[in-house]
């Protein structure tokens, strides 16, 4: 082992603090108006200034790309202000922060939802138009920040976003990876994944700030002597180091003035570690050790709802709780000294397991750094962390080898046995002689490998452990935790997800905002319980015909994206009928794409069985190594092509459109007909892609599964098409001795279309592809596709019977509308806020 030099924490020396011209007043002068001024001509004259100083170009010079990063920069400059007031208050105030741990932010384009929860969308839009630029053409030049795979990752987006506009003290943690969700194309059918670049052209939002560096250790040994105070002490020593680099990107409220912060943190290596190899004249392998290094913050991993046990993603969860836990306690001790005060001021929500090593972490500090008694931190480290469980599927359970802990994270395996004896002798105490109970509830999987249950260990230390849906906290408390939640019941609450109105109604559909508003006034948009008032107007004939008008042209607007985006003409008259989300064998892509082969076969022998139009749309990325999703995919992309070939006389589209994102979202969402959302009950933890359609007036095709069951609750029977097995029945059916086959043999329009896949009809170039597929359906079925295929056939025929009646079905379209309220993610975070974190609203002066 060599000599290494200890990490340097302060990458900068302390400055005098700079001398500001009135340092009892915050407020910016006029002359700053072209930073901080609002009206038309300051943003014209903030974005010209930018277009020259930040990026060195005249105005006839200035590409497109310089145009959105100057705009994006005077929009940044007018969030500066308030910013750094939020940060101030918070501190002077000493409020209690809650923080959000998350190895995922799916959080899409930043520019149009910072100009609508800033109220600039329209002065913005008359300074671009002053100097002949279309403000739209700038905001969809932005590249997504895709740091996430699906719903979880779109929730903490969502979530930032509530906390900000709630005016509540929030800050959310997590990495910033180099390469977000990879970008999909497809090529002859099947998906192909490219690199997502979305820094290349730089990033207006974040600002680095390298003075508040973190060093991180891996590997190395633990030393065990007695303190001077003949206490035993442990020393995590040795190993090598990487140094966390925080990224902050503001975070703006609607309609008030706090701006919180989104601290991502990068990998580098650390100095000494490059510097002592290349003094020694070895710069290649200097050079080398470096990328070790970096690697860690360079991609994120693309599953969904999948462990796939790599040790650099173990390494990147640590990395990055590390960094945040060593920031957020040093924030705590800029103002505090006695730790017992802690949870008093932070609250730490896990979201899943992936952060979950988190708890190990605040021990190892509290009790080998600050010297706090096991005791003492086990209360802190519990009372300060809650812990959020997102799926109930076995293969997402996070679990790693002692053996990988041992190396990496040495310490940590030593505090987690620790945390467990003292947990195994309690569980002992209150269930003695149950040595099967304590073997379930171990955090310590004994077996061919031994495994560390990392849901154990949050649930062990944390004192709220909550499901995202009604159902899905029910399943959570009877089945996967049912243990825990017997020894501690009090523990285990719901908090229902929900989705932002800004991004989701406000800024993704402005038609329909603007039809809501004319109606309702504003203040729907930071109360969502106000759509109720719509219930009243869905009455009024004339604000249906508005109604479906808007939903017309959204249709429009989707189509001619998509004429451009996949050279295929939809119908605009259609039923759009559509399923996005990723591609999971849960969520039942192919029970859909069964359902349309049995249509278009129909249809061949007879066209009048379509009695409307009908345009199935799909979006989904599949992980890269999940051979049976990507499989679906390009059966998917077979059919499309089959069916879109005789759509003149079938009326039946297929479209799988590709690189489903949240941009994309953004256009299908508010042209949505219906909203499939039709998982095998028990498998969707909630769905928020099911809340965003339902907001946006497409109504919900679904089974009894996440918040399925409580948006059918909303809005009443009438206006939800119902089907499927219910989760008890899933389970009854399969212990029953569920046999697909029989399924088959029975029904006769299924296996012709099952028959047709098999037969090679839609992957000419290779007749056996969709073997696997098919196999599988047949043979297994996990996910009970057949079991509910005639039950979602004859719904889907009820679909199409109600749509023929325009009238009716806008009808239901504006009471799901205005019975959205409820999953607004304000609601959640106001729950999270009040039940969980026990923090406060602090509004922040202008
Ligand atoms: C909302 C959203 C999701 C989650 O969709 P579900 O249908 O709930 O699985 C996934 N991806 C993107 C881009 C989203 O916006």
């Amino acid at each position: 082992m060599t000599h290494r030099v200890a990490p340097r924490e302060e990458t900068f020396p302390m400055a005098e603090p700079l001398r500001s011209q009135s340092p009892s007043s915050p407020q910016p002068s006029d002359e700053d108006a072209s930073r901080t001024g609002r009206e038309p001509e300051n943003v014209r004259r903030g974005f010209l200034e930018h277009v020259r100083f930040s990026r060195g170009k005249n105005p006839e010079t200035a590409t497109a790309h310089d145009r959105f990063m100057a705009l994006s920069l005077a929009v940044r400059d007018r969030l500066a202000h308030r910013w750094v007031k939020t940060a101030r208050t918070y501190y002077e105030q000493d409020v209690k922060r809650a923080y959000y741990l998350s190895a995922e932010y799916l959080l899409g384009r930043a520019l149009g939802n910072n100009l609508i929860n800033t109220g600039m969308y329209e002065a913005a839009e008359q300074a671009m138009r002053d100097v002949g630029v279309d403000l739209t053409t700038l905001i969809e030049m932005e590249p997504d920040a895709g740091l996430g795979n699906g719903g979880l990752g779109r929730l903490a987006a969502c979530f930032l976003d509530s906390l900000a506009t709630l005016a509540y003290p929030g800050m959310g943690y997590g990495i910033r990876y180099e390469f977000g969700i990879f970008s999909q194309d497809f090529v002859a059918g099947h998906q192909v994944e490219r690199a997502d670049e979305w820094l290349k052209f730089g990033n207006p939002w974040e600002i680095v700030r390298p003075e508040k560096a973190v060093p991180v250790r891996f590997f190395g040994r633990v030393e065990h002597y007695r303190g001077p105070d003949g206490q035993p002490v442990a020393r995590w020593v040795g190993g090598k180091t990487v140094i966390g680099v925080p990224f902050d990107t503001p975070i703006a409220g609607f309609g008030n003035n706090t701006v919180n912060t989104l601290r991502l943190w990068q990998a580098r290596a650390s100095e000494e570690f490059d510097l002592l190899l290349f003094n020694a004249g070895d710069y290649e392998r200097s050079v080398v050790e470096k990328n070790d290094s970096e690697v860690i913050s360079k991609v994120l991993y693309p599953n969904d709802a999948f462990q796939a046990g790599k040790e650099l993603r173990l390494k990147q969860e640590y990395f990055f709780v590390a960094c945040s836990i060593a920031d957020i306690v040093r924030r705590y001790l800029k103002t505090h000294s006695d730790f017992r005060q802690f949870p008093a001021k932070a609250a730490i929500q896990l979201n899943d397991t992936h952060p979950a090593i988190a708890v190990a972490e605040l021990m190892r500090v509290l009790v080998d750094d600050k010297r706090v008694s096991w005791d003492e931190a086990f209360h802190i480290t519990q009372q300060t962390f809650g812990y959020t469980n997102h799926t109930l599927l076995a293969e997402a359970m996070e679990k790693w080898p002692v053996t990988l802990f041992e190396r990496l994270l040495p310490r940590h395996l030593e505090i987690i046995y620790e945390i467990n004896h003292r947990f195994l002798r309690q569980v002992q105490i209150r269930y003695p002689f149950d040595q099967e109970r304590m073997q379930r509830m171990s955090l310590v999987e004994e077996g061919h490998e031994k495994m560390i249950r990392m849901a154990h260990l949050a649930v062990v230390g944390s004192h709220s452990v909550n499901g995202v849906a009604a159902l899905h906290t029910d399943l959570l408390r009877r089945d996967v935790l049912t243990d825990f939640a017997g020894m501690y019941p009090e523990r285990f609450n719901n908090k229902t997800n929900g989705v932002t109105p800004r991004r989701w109604l406000a800024w993704c559909n402005p038609r329909l905002s603007k039809l809501i508003t004319s109606r309702i006034g504003h203040g729907w948009e930071t109360d969502l319980d106000k759509l109720r008032k719509l219930e009243e107007h869905a009455k009024d004939a004339a604000f249906r015909k508005a109604f479906r008008e808007v939903k017309q042209q959204n249709k429009h607007d989707l189509t001619r994206h998509v004429s451009e985006l996949c050279k295929v003409d939809l119908n605009p008259e259609a039923l759009f009928d559509v399923q996005i989300k990723r591609l999971h064998e849960y969520k039942r892509q192919l029970l859909n794409a069964l359902h349309t082969v049995v249509l278009w076969m129909r249809a061949r022998r007879d066209p009048s069985t379509i009695i409307h139009p009908r345009a199935f749309l799909f979006g989904a990325k599949a992980a890269p190594g999940y051979q049976s999703a990507k499989l679906i995919i390009r059966l998917i992309n077979g059919i499309a092509e089959v069916v879109n070939s005789d759509a003149g006389t079938t009326g039946l589209q297929v479209l799988f459109l590709p690189n489903y994102r949240v941009s994309l979202a953004e256009r299908i969402i508010p042209a949505a007909d219906v909203s499939e959302q039709i998982s095998t009950a028990g498998w969707e933890a909630s769905g928020t892609g099911n809340m965003k359609l339902m907001l946006n007036g497409a109504l919900t095709l679904g089974t009894l599964d996440g918040a399925n069951v409580e948006i059918r609750d909303e809005v009443g029977d009438e206006n939800f098409f119902l089907f499927g097995l219910t989760a008890d029945e899933v389970i009854a059916r399969k212990r029953a001795g569920y046999r697909p086959r029989e399924v088959y043999q029975q029904n006769l329009e299924l296996r012709e279309a099952i028959d047709l896949i098999s037969s090679g009809f839609f992957s000419p170039e290779d007749k056996n592809l969709f073997k696997p597929l098919v196999d599988s359906l047949l043979e297994e079925d996990r996910y009970l596709v057949l079991a509910d295929f005639e039950s979602y056939r004859l719904k889907q025929e009820e679909v199409a019977r109600a749509y023929l009646d325009h009238d009716a079905w806008t009808h239901k379209c504006i009471l799901n509308v205005a019975r959205a309220g409820i999953f607004s993610s304000d609601r959640t975070i106001r729950q999270y806020a009040e039940e969980i974190w026990k923090v406060k609203q602090v509004p922040v002066e202008p």
